[in-house]
């Protein structure tokens, strides 16, 4: 088991403890992810005369299985070998905006638990910009799947290797990296949904209209096709 950094597991507790309330932004950050992957090969392309792409080769792929309760994102983009694993997932930037900002983030979260008699909006609204500037300025993008996840595993398989590796956690202490399987270059992230609670509103996206929807007003810029695939029970 791998630990992640101080600060890295500083924003992760914020994301599972989710003061930031709109959890449906994880699928438009993992789409994203994918698309840049996407675009890494696709440029890749353009000075390696060996890498033969066609036209309509770079496609992203969301699996919902109804049974299993996972949320799959793929993409044949240029994936990742086990030092960009480590690199890449292990650790959020360090950086002391991230810092000053996670720690604001957690201070206005921490005034507003004490002020329990404040309104309940009020506190909600403060928290929620803190989080969508840590989100939005430091591409924290990927931990996000935490919010709505209680595991998440990542196959992936780097363009021109043949080994796979699979990154795992259930991003409280760490991570583990183990050498895996995987056919074709790119990476498969599969979120291990949490437990329904019973918040009525937190499972709507867990489901072949839920997943559609937040892919229509989410990440409709996307420059590659999005295919959804579904096992219903
Ligand atoms: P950002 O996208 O802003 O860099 P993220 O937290 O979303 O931050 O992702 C962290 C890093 O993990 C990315 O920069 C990339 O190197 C790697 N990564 C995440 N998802 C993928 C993917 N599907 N394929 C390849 N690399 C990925
Ligand atoms: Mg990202």
């Amino acid at each position: 088991m791998r630990k992640f950094k101080t600060e890295s597991k500083k924003l992760l507790d914020l994301m599972i403890n989710s003061i930031y309330t709109n959890r449906e932004i994880f699928l438009r950050e993992l789409i994203s992810n994918a698309s840049d992957a996407e675009d890494k090969l696709y440029f890749k392309s353009l000075t390696d005369s060996s890498i033969q792409l066609g036209k309509n080769d770079l496609t992203i792929r969301v699996s919902f299985d109804a049974d299993a309760r996972t949320v799959t994102v793929s993409d044949n983009g240029l994936g990742m070998d086990k030092d960009g694993l480590d690199a890449n997932l292990g650790v959020i930037a360090h950086s002391d905006s991230l810092e000053f900002k996670t720690a604001q983030a957690a201070n206005a979260a921490g005034a507003a638990d004490e002020a329990a008699n404040a309104e309940d909006d009020e506190r909600e609204e403060s928290a929620q910009v803190n989080d969508v500037d840590i989100i939005g300025q430091f591409g924290v993008g990927f931990y996000s799947a935490f919010m709505v996840a209680k595991k998440v595993r990542v196959v992936t398989r780097k363009y021109g290797d043949e080994q796979a590796w699979v990154w795992e956690s259930d991003g409280v202490e760490g991570y583990t990296i183990e050498p895996g399987e995987k056919e074709g270059h790119g990476t498969d992230v599969i979120l291990y949904l949490k437990d329904n609670t019973d918040e009525e509103s937190f499972d709507t996206f867990a489901s072949e209209f839920g997943l559609k929807d937040l892919i229509k007003r989410y990440s409709n810029y996307v420059r590659y096709p999005i295919q959804m695939m579904c096992t219903k029970s």
